[in-house]
């Protein structure tokens, strides 16, 4: 056995996600929305290796661009190691190698899968066993959207999408993801939906306070039926994703023509993803979509969240 095999080390996956059903209330007086969120998690995963170190380090990896992705303690997952050994009094450190599949600000919440992976990482690696409500705690600490991925599967988001309420799916849903070169910042899409509401009021009317999911989202996950829940796919900020990213609707457009049977922006966007009757279904939009020129990924979800893997 060499030395470096001697180092103790902890891998573990975490899931990129989906909102399947995202309605954002009314811009509360502290400067957030209350969202009703249907996430679910498909099979796009982020690797997150711990290894035991003396201080804090990172590096990050994959198959995504990674401009724009911070290795110090400005990275979410590195941020997450450090909540963790605060909280529990650790005095030791961890090196963190990041492998991302993910698009970085593409929506799909990577940032929050390593979040969620760094921490189950370091409590196995620290061997500081912390309950599953304690490590909900500090997820919902690092970002609304990281409980859900050390939770996966399909859930229920309220309050700011951290508040999660396990959901009811059978089968397994097929979707065509649409990436791009370049990410959209979440707190910009926000800001242009609020000016978006401004501007159009007068028809829009006042927006919800209390935003919920609709129950034929609920119905349709239930149910494992994927033209039902095409039908009932919503996400309020595509029109301000499409607004910032116009060359969008275009993309939508031809996925839906070659035979989706919907496509949305996935959360803040700028993915696209699409939905299909079946997982040959998916490999043909696939390769229509790419032969047109975008670069498209087949995935499948409900999956798990994040797991020791290793
Ligand atoms: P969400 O849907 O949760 O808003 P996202 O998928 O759109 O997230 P992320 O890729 O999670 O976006 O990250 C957005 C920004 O956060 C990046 O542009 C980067 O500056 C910063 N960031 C911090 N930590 C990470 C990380 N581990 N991976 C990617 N970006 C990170």
């Amino acid at each position: 056995m060499t030395f470096a095999e001697e180092i103790p080390s902890v891998r573990v996956r975490a899931p990129g996600k989906i909102n399947v059903y995202l309605e954002v209330g009314a811009l509360q007086g502290d400067g957030y929305h209350e969202l009703a969120t249907a996430f679910q998690a498909v099979s796009l995963y982020e690797d997150v290796v711990a290894t035991a170190a003396e201080g804090f380090s990172m590096t990050v990896s994959g198959t995504v661009d990674l401009d724009g992705v911070p290795t110090d303690e400005r990275n979410l997952a590195l941020r997450a190691a450090m909540l963790l050994a605060e909280e529990t009094g650790y005095e030791g450190g961890v090196h963190l190698d990041v492998y991302k599949q993910v698009p970085v600000a593409g929506g799909m919440g990577g940032g929050s899968a390593d979040a969620a992976a760094a921490l189950l990482a370091c409590d196995a690696l620290w061997d500081t066993r912390l309950t599953g409500q304690e490590l909900h705690r500090l997820a919902a600490r690092l970002g609304a959207d990281v409980p859900f991925a050390l939770k996966g599967g399909t859930a229920v988001g309220t309050g700011r999408g951290d508040v999660l309420n396990p959901a009811l799916a059978r089968g397994r849903f097929d979707w065509v993801l649409v990436t791009s070169d370049e990410g959209v910042s979440t707190p910009k899409v926000y800001g242009e939906l609020d000016a978006h509401r401004e501007r159009h009021k007068v028809d829009i009317g006042p927006v919800v306070q209390r935003p919920s999911v609709d129950p034929e989202v609920l119905h349709a996950l239930r149910a494992g039926d994927a033209a039902m829940l095409a039908a009932a796919l919503r996400n309020d900020l595509q029109v301000a994703t499409l607004r910032l990213r116009p060359d969008l609707a275009a993309v939508l457009e031809h996925g839906e023509a070659a035979g989706a049977l919907a496509g949305i922006v996935s959360g803040s966007g700028p993915t696209l993803a699409f939905l299909c009757g079946s997982a040959e279904h998916a490999l043909e939009l696939l390769t229509d979509l790419e032969t047109a020129g975008f670069p498209a990924l087949h995935v499948h979800g409900p999956v798990p969240g994040a797991r020791v893997v290793g």
